[in-house]
């Protein structure tokens, strides 16, 4: 044996070894270390059976052993190198599907088969012979169609993992950086070899890549060591872009989108990439189908949007964003309001709701008289039910509750849209009518009174005839207080339960 072979043979193993020893190592250590050394772990197990295949191909002496020992290489060399892709691509915080993951593990698996199987097809080496002048385990080979796919195959994915790095330098801290030579050397080496290989720049007929391949395993110890590689790793800011929960839009400073991050794809499913470039109010009404409900000027300014369509309620933070494509461009946050929404409406509805009757509360007429606009015109009646006492005494308190639900879908029955019913207090109701004249609201209290007075409640404990008394009085938002108002309201009452009850008065000054 020539010392030429003995040298490709000791770096062969010498890469094996170590690739060894640092699969182990991490296989030890792998409960300390976050899930991503899984990947490495075979990948440089995968390495090492390359390594030592190589190494044991260049000590055989007979062809077929020679064959034998390259087709162990292959199922080392073949799926090291789509998982070394994967790993830098899991590192780097991109995530494959499964079906992606399969389809690139697939050609190395054929590339096995086609080695396995040369001799019957010729598909992978046209020629693969013992050389005939330097004898063996020199091997004289001619390459053929697959050998050509299964290179640019590997060479593709060693190039791709290293251009993923080069491309996140910028991105990442410079506390991370040492990982990130570690790894783009570990593909640079490999990779920059294969090429010089193949351009037959290399001792013919050995695959030197492996006898360079301790040259990264090094380069992985020192990261592992002084960077700590998989116990702490840089997360890119691309990831937590697109994992924050709220949608965020960037625009340039013509207002033309620019960027937006994984949420707001299912906040507005029709926003695509397509729509790039285009003006912001265009691609909102494409995207919800309505003009964009908010200002973009509004600066630092909170703004409530409703999507219809989508039943969803956002709220939208514009702020300014400097350095977009070198000039001043806009950040709109969209966060999703609806359960919050809905929570606020439930609690309105218990703010503003009788608990007992299911009609507004007094707290729900005063908010309801906030909303007439200042000079309108309306008419207001204050109910009260005669003698209520006696029949919470004579009945108990549970058949006056039952007495007021009574009295309540009694005057509901005659009421229509618009006329504000509320429970004012106690057996006390009020009724706001809007745009009523003194005499409409009498006719109203009146027809009320005969409602109630003709229909009488079934209980167990009987028959209870209720009637109510009614105050009537008219005002204007702004002329008078409402509180003015009411007590004129109350007056009338007071007069009409002073006449007998079971009728309406009407305040007059
Ligand atoms: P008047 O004809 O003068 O209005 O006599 P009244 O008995 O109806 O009036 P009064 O103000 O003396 O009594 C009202 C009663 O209503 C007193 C109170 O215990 C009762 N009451 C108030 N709220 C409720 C309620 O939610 N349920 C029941 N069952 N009773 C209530
Ligand atoms: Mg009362
Ligand atoms: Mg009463």
């Amino acid at each position: 044996m020539n010392s030429q072979l003995t040298a490709f043979i000791t770096l062969g193993c010498t890469s094996g070894v170590l690739n060894l020893y640092l699969c182990l190592y991490v296989f030890l250590q792998r409960f300390n270390y976050t899930k991503i050394a899984h990947l490495f772990i075979s990948y440089t197990a995968l390495i090492s059976i390359y390594c030592f295949a190589s190494a044991f191909g260049l000590i055989a002496a007979t062809l077929g052993a020679i064959k034998f020992w390259t087709a162990i290489q292959y199922a080392g060399m073949a799926t090291s190198t789509p998982l070394g892709l994967l790993f830098i691509m899991r590192y780097l915080g991109f995530q494959l599907t499964r079906k992606k993951v399969i389809a690139l593990l697939s050609i190395p698996f054929i590339s096995l088969i086609m080695v396995a199987t040369n001799d019957m097809h010729h598909f992978h080496y046209r020629v693969f012979e013992i050389d005939p002048v330097l004898g063996s385990p020199y091997i004289h080979q001619e390459i053929g169609v697959w050998y050509i796919i299964h290179g640019i195959f590997t060479f593709g994915c060693m190039f791709v993992a290293f251009l993923l790095i080069v491309k996140q330098w910028k991105e990442t801290s410079k506390a991370y950086r040492k990982q990130l030579i570690a790894l783009m050397c570990g593909q640079l080496i490999p990779m920059v070899t294969a090429f010089i290989y193949l351009l037959g720049l290399t001792p013919q007929g050995v695959d030197p890549v492996p006898m360079v391949l301790w040259a990264s395993s090094l380069l992985y110890l020192w990261s592992i060591s002084s960077s700590r590689l998989f116990s702490v790793m840089p997360i890119t800011k691309d990831v937590i872009f697109h994992n924050i929960n709220d949608g965020v839009i960037v625009l340039d400073e013509s207002s033309r989108l620019i960027e937006f991050n994984q949420s707001c794809n299912q906040m507005f499913p029709q926003l695509s990439r397509s729509m790039f470039g285009m003006d912001f109010a265009q691609v909102w009404l494409q995207v919800t189908g309505q003009f964009m409900p908010f200002n973009l000027e509004a600066i630092e300014n909170t703004q409530e949007i409703e999507l219809n369509h989508i039943n969803r309620t956002y709220q939208v933070r514009i702020s300014a964003l400097q350095h977009v494509n070198h000039g001043n461009g806009l950040l709109l946050i969209f966060t999703d309001f609806t359960e919050v929404k809905k929570l606020q409406h439930m609690l309105e509805q218990q703010a503003y709701y009788d608990e007992l009757t299911q009609i507004y509360n007094r707290r729900a007429f005063f908010k309801h008289l906030e909303t007439y606009e200042e000079a309108s015109g309306f008419t207001v009646v204050l109910m009260d039910i005669d003698h209520f006492k006696h029949v919470n005494d004579t009945y108990g308190h549970a058949t006056g509750d039952q007495l007021l639900v009574h009295v309540v879908k009694a005057c509901q029955s005659e009421l229509k849209n618009g006329q504000f019913f509320a429970r004012y207090g106690g057996e006390e109701f009020v009724l706001t009518l809007k745009g009523y004249t003194l005499a409409e609201g009498e006719k109203l209290a009146n027809q009320l009174c005969r409602s109630i007075e003709t229909s009488p409640l079934m209980t167990i404990v009987g028959t209870i005839r209720a009637t109510i008394s009614c105050g009537v009085a008219e005002g204007k938002i702004g002329e008078e207080s409402l509180y003015q108002l009411l007590n004129k309201a109350d007056k009338a009452l007071y007069a009409a339960k002073e006449a007998g009850r079971n009728r309406v008065h009407v305040y007059r000054e």
